[in-house]
C-alpha cells in the first residue's frame, strides 16, 4: 500500500466490533482478566488499544517494526535515551532543536551521560569526535534552524561500522519526505506535534525501532518511565495524520515559492532552504521525496527585527512549527534561547536568524505579509 493510502485510512478498518471508521477512543485505565487471563491489556501505562493503533501506524509509516507514542517530542527523545548507560558517550549535531540540546547538555549530563557537538555535514569532524565509549549519534536533517542537509545514508553506514546506534529526529520532513530507517537509521524520533499532528492542538511525540530487539528493550523503558500519551491526544494525532500527505505537499508547495520571494527581497541578507543550497538538495534529491515547508532567512539589520515581527499581520509570531498555520520564529529568544550565545553565533544562529514554518494559506497573502512587515521594519529604522 502507498503511503497516502496508509496514512488516510489510519485506524480505519481496525474496529472489529461495531465496524466504527474512525477508531475510537479508549478512557479505559484498568482491563478486566474475565477469563482469568490479560486479554493483551492490563493497565494503560504498557498498553491502550487507542495508543496501539497509532504506533503500529506510525512503525508501518516509517518502515520500522514497532512504535511507541509518548507525551512530547521531549519525552520521545528522552526515553530513547533510557537505553543509554553512565558513561555512555554520543556525537550530535551541532545545528539542533534547542530543547534537546537542553535535554542533553543540562539534564542528561548529570545522570554521566556525555555529548560531543559537531557539524554532521563534515566527515573528518564526526571521525574526530569518535571515542571509544561512543554509543551512539543524534541526528536531525534538515537541522533546526539553519535547514543543513546531512548525508544520511554515508552517515549511517560509518556509524555501523563503529558499532553505534543512529537516532534521527524526523520531525521536520515526516515519513511522507523522508524515512531515516530505510537509509540506515535504528530509530526514529519525533516531535508529533508539529507535522504529524498539524492543526497545533496536539503535544506528542513518537518513536519507531527498525529491529524487535531493540524495539523490547524501547517498550521495557517506556513503560518504565511512563512518558506514554494518553487515548484522546492518540486519536487527535491520528486524525491529524489522515491529511499528511495533503499538507505536506502544500507546506513545501508555499515553502519554496517563499524561499525564493525571499532570496529576492533587498532587506534579506540570506534564505536558507534546502534546495536553494546545491549539495543539500543533491542528497535530498537522492534520499528523500522533497525539501519540506520550513524556511530560515537572516535579515540585513537586527534591529528591524522587533519591528517586522509586530507588522506580521497573517504570520503569527509563534514558537512552534509544522502547522496548517504559518508561524514565525526568533530562535535567539525562543526555541534556542537555551543555547549559549557564543555557540548560536558559531552555528549561525544569530540574532538576525528568523525561521519560518509555511502554513496552507494562499501564497499571496503570505508573501504581501512579509513583504509589508519588512518595509514597514525598515521605514522604522530609518532605512531607504
Ligand atoms: C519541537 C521539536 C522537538 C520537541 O518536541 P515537543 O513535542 O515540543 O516536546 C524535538 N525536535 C524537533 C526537531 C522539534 O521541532
Amino acid at each position: 500500500m502507498r503511503l497516502e493510502t496508509r496514512l488516510a485510512q489510519i485506524g480505519t478498518k481496525k474496529e472489529t466490533g461495531t465496524g466504527a471508521v474512525s477508531f475510537p477512543v479508549y478512557f479505559s485505565t484498568a482491563y478486566e482478566h474475565r477469563s482469568g487471563g490479560s486479554t493483551g491489556y492490563d493497565y494503560a501505562r504498557t498498553a491502550n488499544p487507542t495508543r496501539d493503533v497509532l504506533e503500529e501506524s506510525i512503525a508501518r509509516l516509517e518502515g520500522g517494526d514497532e512504535g511507541f507514542a509518548c507525551s512530547s517530542g521531549m519525552a520521545a527523545i528522552h526515553t530513547v535515551m533510557g537505553l543509554f548507560k553512565k558513561g555512555d558517550h554520543f556525537i550530535v549535531s551541532i545545528d539542533l532543536y534547542g530543547g534537546t540540546y537542553r535535554l542533553f547538555q543540562k539534564v542528561l549530563s548529570h545522570y554521566g551521560l556525555s555529548f560531543t557537538f559537531v557539524d554532521l555535514r563534515n566527515p573528518e569532524e564526526v571521525e574526530k569526535a569518535l571515542q571509544p565509549n561512543t554509543r551512539g549519534i543524534f541526528i536531525e536533517s534538515p537541522t533546526n534552524p539553519l535547514m543543513r542537509v546531512i548525508d544520511l545514508k554515508a552517515i549511517c553506514q560509518w556509524a555501523k561500522k563503529q558499532g553505534l546506534c543512529v537516532i534521527a529526529d524526523n520531525t521536520f520532513m515526516t515519513p511522507y519526505f523522508q524515512q531515516p530507517l530505510l537509509l540506515g537509521a535504528d530509530i526514529v524520533v519525533h516531535s508529533a506535534t508539529k507535522y504529524l499532528g498539524g492543526h497545533n492542538d496536539v503535544l506528542a511525540g513518537l518513536i519507531v525501532a527498525k529491529e524487535k530487539e531493540l524495539a523490547e528493550r524501547i517498550r521495557f523503558v517506556q513503560n518504565s518511565i511512563g512518558a506514554t500519551l494518553g487515548p484522546l491526544d492518540s486519536w487527535l494525532l491520528m486524525r491529524g495524520m489522515k491529511t499528511l500527505a495533503l499538507r505536506m505537499q502544500k507546506h513545501q508547495q508555499n515553502a519554496q515559492l517563499l524561499a525564493d520571494f525571499l532570496a529576492r527581497h533587498r532587506l534579506v541578507d540570506k534564505v536558507f532552504y534546502p534546495s536553494l543550497d546545491p549539495a543539500g538538495k543533491k542528497i535530498l534529491d537522492e534520499q528523500a521525496r522533497g525539501y519540506g515547508g520550513m524556511i530560515s532567512f537572516r535579515v540585513k539589520d537586527a534591529g528591524q527585527v522587533p519591528h517586522f515581527l509586530k507588522n506580521l499581520k497573517v504570520i503569527a509570531f509563534t514558537e512552534s512549527l509544522g502547522g496548517v498555520e504559518s508561524l514565525l520564529t526568533y530562535p535567539a529568544t525562543q526555541t534556542h534561547a537555551d543555547v549559549p550565545a557564543a555557540i548560536r553565533e558559531k552555528t549561525g544562529v544569530c540574532d538576525r536568524l528568523l525561521r519560518l514554518s509555511a502554513g496552507i494559506e494562499h501564497i499571496d497573502d503570505l508573501v504581501s505579509d512579509l513583504d509589508q512587515a519588512l518595509e514597514q521594519a525598515a521605514i522604522q529604522t530609518g532605512w531607504k
